[in-house]
């Protein structure tokens, strides 16, 4: 069984709004063992539509589209799939019934043109909709020598994931029947490139393997995932645990956590594990380092553990330690953090000095700025609070930070 992904909009062919839903929709059919050939992008016209219908129809088992669902003229995917199987739209009173008590719930009488949300392609099957008013589709299409399912939901990101796991996810089980089970675990590092990491893995990396390891890296951030297939959840978690230990083995400090926890998590746990609290002053970071801290603190139980941070702007060079002492005396925290202003550096390059101010003294650590502007503040950010993990997990200076 194979699928394709179609994102229907205007905005999306023009460049005016990114295509995540195709991206992650490709990511949850890959979970499901369903690979994904194609990728189609149209605009908002009953022609490219079709068109784009047809092709894949003829192609996949599985038809996954986004957008194209709502009330106004322009959301065509009903009348795409009505032309495509040849079929009328039949009014579902069920659908109306069920769009018109949204508006009711809200004391507003529905808008003429919500009805055509309630038209349905004669033949298909209505995905409910639990926290909009644009109801998916789900519809067979035949093709020579087989059929393609189609399932379309609506554009709204968090709208087509609800969707997703409450009724698209289930319905493609079920046309897998004694499927394995497929579970995936991620293992995050930072503070050191993708190649590194993967070079620090005893042969992990290789296709076919079971467990699968993957490596993606996003702003510094490296994410291994682990993927098994076996015959339930606790078969997979087994097979996963062996290859997490090595990598954790392998990489030692590197790790600083799993799923979505981002470094800042890590900092402030490890922080808040020892007790103590942390605040910055920062200059070449531009914020990032208080805002993220800031993040963590709203995200986690561990909002004791960030005191507070400053951000100054760049007029003058002042000793990093200085900013990092002050940010601990101002705060009242067990650790300083201060960044410095952006300098020159070697080869032509530019750095920030990284101090960290503790009862047992202050550090200085620097970093060498890389990539874009944006990037390069954003990943001196996370150097500055990895090494205040790494001081507050006892590791500093153990392991390689490159
Ligand atoms: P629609 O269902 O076409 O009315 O889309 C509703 C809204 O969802 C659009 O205005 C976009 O902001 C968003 N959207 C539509 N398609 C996508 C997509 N493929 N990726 C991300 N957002 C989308
Ligand atoms: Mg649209």
């Amino acid at each position: 069984m194979h699928a394709e992904v179609i994102a229907i909009g205007d905005e999306l062919t023009s460049g005016q709004r990114l295509d995540t839903n195709s991206r992650w929709m490709a990511a949850e059919l890959g979970v499901l063992g369903i690979p994904v050939t194609f990728h189609t992008t149209v605009p908002d016209t009953l022609e490219a539509g079709i068109e784009a219908f047809r092709l894949a129809a003829g192609r996949a088992d599985v038809v996954m589209v986004t957008g194209g669902l709502g009330p106004t003229a322009d959301d065509l995917t009903r009348d795409v799939l009505a032309a495509v199987a040849g079929v009328p739209l039949d009014l579902s009173e069920e659908a109306l019934a069920t769009v018109e008590s949204r508006f009711a719930r809200r004391g507003a009488a529905m808008p003429e043109s919500n009805r055509r949300q309630a038209l349905f392609p004669r033949g298909s099957r209505i995905i409910p909709n639990p926290d909009g008013t644009a109801p998916g589709i789900d519809i067979d299409l035949d093709r020579a020598g087989g059929r393609c399912r189609v399932f379309a939901l609506p554009g709204v990101p968090s709208e087509m994931k609800t969707m997703w796991s409450g009724t698209v996810e289930p319905a493609l089980l079920g046309m897998m029947p004694g499927r394995a089970t497929i579970v995936q675990r991620r293992i995050k590092c930072f503070g050191a490139g993708e190649s590194a990491v993967e070079s620090m893995l005893p042969d992990l990396v290789r296709r076919g393997r079971d467990p699968l390891v993957g490596i993606t890296a996003h702003e510094a951030t490296i994410t291994l995932r682990i993927a098994a297939r076996g015959r339930d959840e606790a078969d997979c978690l087994a097979k996963i645990a062996p290859t997490a230990a090595t990598i954790r083995e392998c990489l030692g400090a590197i790790v600083y956590g799993v799923e979505d926890d981002e470094v800042e998590d890590a900092t402030l746990t490890a922080v808040a594990a020892t007790g103590g609290s942390v605040a910055s002053v920062e200059i070449g970071t531009a914020g990032r380092v208080a805002t993220l801290l800031a993040q963590a603190a709203a995200r986690r139980a561990t909002a004791g553990a960030f005191r507070g941070g400053l951000v100054l702007s760049q007029v003058d060079q002042v000793d990093p330690r200085a900013l990092a002492e002050r940010a601990r005396s101002e705060f009242a925290a067990a650790v300083g953090l201060g960044v410095g202003a952006v300098r020159p550096a070697a080869d032509g390059r530019q750095a920030v000095d990284i101090a960290i101010a503790a009862a047992n003294g202050t550090t200085v650590t620097e970093h060498v700025l890389g990539g874009g502007p944006d990037l390069a503040a954003s990943r001196a950010a996370k150097t500055a609070l990895n090494l205040v993990r790494l001081h507050a997990a006892g590791r500093a200076g153990q392991e390689p930070l490159a």
